[in-house]
């Protein structure tokens, strides 16, 4: 590869990373393994190191995480929360201690402790009582969860010592419990999550801390700052128990590289016997003072390696190549495999992502192929087994009609995706019913997929207005359908009609537009008129709206079809509550956070007030936020205000500003 061809490779790499490390560590909805990721990284490492000026300073390699979300209020770390550096082989893990070696001159201690696939926590008493918990975020600042990860029975409220500390662990959810959720979520008609490690996330960056308390998170806890000043890891890990926290039951001591190659094999083999996953071995130097001498990285520190299990593989055969249809009308090959029984759960199907992964890996139906799953529930195609393939085996093609509704299909320019072009073909409507009904859309309680596809094959419910039209004696005669539960189906859907404009967009589907994009955009657009009148300028006026964006809601509003259905909607009763139009400017450029209960209006009319006067709500605390208006209960938003010296009213004095 010469210059110019690394340095578009190594474009393409920093695009797919960033956009794949925003599923995962923002979305929680990750499209490829732990293991497919891993290799994109190592190649983009290997690139730069080749073309070190071709290296910048935003490079996925040179940073932690992602951005954090906007919606939790942010705490900013005392110190950086670093990753660590990974090795894929034992000579990996020698070469790890070579340098630490050289660096210290010591002979070292290790301590081996099991990588827990969870997410990192970080915890700050005062005086010992836990104030908050904030997650690891960009490393810098994190999000602020302490709400939910007050419902983890295993993480203590109040020490048993009065103590300034900063603990970080991990948190994580049972294999049994982790299996238990998601076949709940099958029978909901739910989305399914990828990993424990996902659904952990996912739990603690909840808003509502009830859904938390039900799912039986854990912790296992390895770090400890602040007025205590163990000697080594191993005293940290006491002085850790001591106070009351819950560390792995094998973490173990190591006299020397030897017995860390043990613990790694012995636990590489046993792995799936334990009760929650793990993905390797976190190799540490237990010497606190030859830590200090050895520092860190831009990145991670010099003292520690995270050894990573090799994900299980197995050969099995592409019995089929199907088409996948999604909400968006996106092609999605899959192979059906011949049922192999994988890391603890049996695989028969894996995604092929699109045709120009297929022609990269040359999968073919009749080959023999390499899957793996790395402790994830997304299985992939690793490779192919040439030797293997049977004379008879054609290359794939993509279809040019769609395999459901015979609509077109087309490539999209500059993408590797194809597309269904008929709007009516079914599984895309499938799609769209059910992303229409999603919670951070009309959020219509009971009606899951197999409901959706029922009415859909009935001829009952074509498009989503006529959802709104549904009687009881519709709904009735359908598999499964007894009286009581077709009642409460249309009471939910009656109970929906009434929605907030940014959900409104958002259940629309409009390319690109997802729920922070639909929110906002009522910060400027109040009705529905307004956005449907609008050009692609006016679009772009908003924060986060690109041109791909603006383009994308112009376009979607001047589609016939779409009008049409806006129509139908509103015919069908549905109440687009205005976002609040200003009338006043005493509050220009002021930003309120509220936290707490008001006793004489709901949070939604102290923010309508608020916007009427021209102000802006807000729903986390930053150095920008003006004032953050305090009711009962406060969260931890009140604590964060107080933190960053913002100013506090009470209702009394909230209700004289407006
Ligand atoms: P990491 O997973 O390589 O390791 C660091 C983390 O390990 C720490 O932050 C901590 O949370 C955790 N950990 C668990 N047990 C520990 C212990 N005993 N001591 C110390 N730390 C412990 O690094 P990362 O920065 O969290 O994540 C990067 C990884 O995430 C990638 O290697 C990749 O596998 C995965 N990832 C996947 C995708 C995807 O799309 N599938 C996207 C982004 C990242």
């Amino acid at each position: 590869m010469n210059k110019v061809e690394a340095r578009v490779e190594i474009e393409r790499l920093r695009r797919e990373l960033n956009r794949h490390s925003r599923l995962y560590y923002v979305l929680d909805k990750p499209e490829i393994s732990d293991a497919e990721y891993d290799r994109l990284y190592r190649k983009l490492v290997g690139l730069e190191a080749e073309y070190p000026d071709l290296v910048v300073p935003d490079s996925p390699t040179r940073r932690v995480g992602d951005k954090v979300s906007g919606e939790f209020a942010s705490i900013r770390h005392i110190r950086p929360r670093m990753s660590l550096d990974d090795a894929f082989s034992y000579s990996e893990v020698q070469a790890f201690e070579e340098r630490a070696k050289k660096l210290t001159e010591a002979k070292l201690e290790y301590v081996c402790e099991l990588k827990i696939d969870g997410l990192q926590i970080v915890l700050t008493y005062r005086s010992g009582l836990l104030t908050t918990a904030a997650t690891r975020g960009d490393g810098i600042t994190g999000e602020d969860v302490t709400h939910t990860v007050r419902t983890i029975r295993d993480i203590p409220l109040k020490l048993s010592k009065p103590l300034d500390i900063v603990v970080s662990g991990e948190i994580y959810i049972s294999k049994k419990d982790f299996a238990k959720i998601n076949a709940e979520q099958t029978k909901a008609g739910g989305q399914l999550y990828a990993n424990p490690r996902n659904l952990a996330a996912g739990t603690v960056r909840q808003l509502d801390p009830r859904v938390a308390s039900t799912r039986r998170l854990r912790s296992f806890v390895y770090d400890l700052e602040g007025e205590v000043s163990p000697k080594t890891q191993m005293d940290i890990l006491k002085n850790l128990a001591d106070l009351g926290f819950s560390t792995n039951a094998e973490n173990k001591l190591c006299q020397n590289l030897g017995e860390v190659e043990k613990f790694i094999q012995r636990w590489g083999n046993e792995r799936n016997k334990l009760p929650y996953e793990t993905d390797g071995v976190v190799v540490k130097v237990n010497d606190m003072a030859a830590r200090r001498r050895l520092g860190a990285t831009a990145k991670a520190p010099r003292w520690a390696i995270a050894y990573k299990f090799p994900a299980e593989q197995k050969p099995t055969k592409v019995l089929d190549i199907v088409v996948q249809v999604g909400r968006q009308g996106t092609l999605t090959p899959v192979a059906v495999l011949e049922p192999v029984l994988l890391a603890g759960s049996t695989v028969s199907r894996a995604t092929l992502h699109n045709e120009d992964e297929i022609k990269r890996k040359d999968v073919r139906v009749g080959d023999t192929v390499i899957v793996q799953k790395a402790g994830d529930i997304i299985p992939e195609v690793i490779s192919v087994i040439k030797s293997k393939r049977p004379a008879t085996a054609k290359p794939f093609k993509m279809p040019t009609t769609c395999p459901i509704c015979s609509g077109k299909v087309v490539r999209v320019e500059g993408e590797a995706a194809h597309k269904c072009v008929n709007k009516n073909c079914f599984v895309v409507q499938l799609r769209k019913l059910e992303h229409f009904v999603s919670r951070d859309a009309f959020d219509i309680k009971g009606l899951g997929t197999k409901i959706l596809e029922q009415l859909y094959k009935e001829g009952l419910v074509r498009d989503p207005a006529d959802i709104f039209t549904l009687e009881e004696g519709d709904i009735e005669p359908l598999e499964r359908f007894a009286e009581k539960s077709a009642g409460n189906l249309i009471k939910s859907i009656q109970g929906a009609k009434t929605i907030s404009l940014d959900r409104f967009i958002y259940a629309l589907g409009i390319l690109h537009v997802g729920a922070q994009t639909a929110r906002d955009l009522t910060g400027m657009f109040r009705n529905l008129d307004e956005l449907l009148h609008a050009f692609p300028e006016s679009f772009r006026e908003v924060d986060g709206v690109g041109d791909k964006v603006a383009q994308s809601i112009f376009e979607f509003f001047q589609d016939e079809h779409n009008l049409g259905l806006v129509k139908k909607l509103l015919q069908a009763g549905i109440i687009i509550k205005q976002a609040v139009r200003s009338t006043g400017d005493r509050l220009n450029g002021q930003t309120f956070v509220i936290t707490g209960t008001l006793a004489s209006m709901s949070r939604e009319e102290a923010e309508d007030k608020i916007r009427a006067l021209g102000g802006k709500a807000s729903g986390s605390v930053s150095a920008k936020t003006s004032f953050v208006v305090v009711g009962d209960n406060p969260g931890s938003k009140y604590t964060q205000a107080n933190k960053l010296g913002v100013k506090i009213l009470d209702e009394k004095e909230f209700i004289k500003l407006v």
